[in-house]
């Protein structure tokens, strides 16, 4: 087991699968109009200690202004801890960042949450496809990053229409995201083994305002191949 304060605070993190079901309810609530959340500053909730913090989960997205996890999950200050980045991918700095809300603050669920129609999934497809002049070495790295999962998809796909190898491609990320986590973490491969944390993947739907948790997925054309994923784990993280 690793060492961390919320352990010795003596509080029990609320279980992996507590955590999913308050977010499927919680988005059950916002899809719907009957959100609960209003997001008010609760002085004697959040006044103490940094570490008094104890998010139920971890949430990877992306930064589209759209997508706001604590929004589109119904949840209020402190009940999430968010990492935020175009194109919902992990990085070092990601990788980091989740293992530092796992280990420190107990959160027990780890959700990579992408979007319909996501903005950097859509420039790695045209990068792949009509390569351009670079203009930002920074911004190469996300679209490099984002680029083998881009075209792992569009050589599965040799007619592909233009919606499909979108939803497919969000959804390869959401997998590599999801297994570079695994791959470029021992603190997160020993809460899975030892702690019972779980990580998800998850697709919001900017058209209905619902997230589909990948898990729920039964059809295997809905999900793009593992063999996406077992290539991307053999590109460095960095
Ligand atoms: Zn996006």
């Amino acid at each position: 087991m690793v060492s961390d304060s919320w352990a010795a605070s003596g509080v029990t993190p609320v279980s992996a699968q507590v955590a999913l079901a308050r977010l499927r309810d919680g988005n059950h609530r916002f899809a719907s109009g009957s959100t609960i959340q209003k997001t008010p500053f609760d002085q004697t909730r959040h006044s103490g200690p940094i570490a008094d913090q104890e998010p139920f989960a971890i949430v990877l997205g992306c930064s589209d202004s759209r997508v706001p996890a604590e929004i589109v999950f119904d949840q209020g200050l402190g009940d999430l801890f968010v990492v935020r980045v175009a194109g919902n991918i992990a990085f070092a700095s990601q990788i980091g960042s989740v293992e530092l809300a796992a280990e420190r603050f107990g959160a027990r669920l780890v959700v990579v949450l992408g979007h319909s129609d996501c903005g950097a999934i859509a420039a790695a497809l045209e990068q792949v496809e009509h390569p351009s002049h670079s203009r930002s070495p920074s911004l190469d790295k996300i679209i490099a990053y984002l680029q083998p999962t881009a075209r792992a998809i569009l050589a599965l796909n040799s007619q592909p229409k233009r919606d499909d190898l979108m939803r497919l491609a969000v959804r390869a990320n959401i997998l590599t995201a999801m297994g570079h986590l695994k791959l470029g973490s021992n603190i997160l491969t020993q809460l899975i083994e030892n702690d019972g944390l779980i990580i998800v993947g998850a697709e919001y739907s900017l058209r209905t305002g619902k997230v589909r948790f990948l898990e729920d997925l039964q059809d295997s054309r809905e999900c793009p191949l593992r063999i996406v994923v077992d290539n991307e784990r053999k590109e460095s993280i960095s």
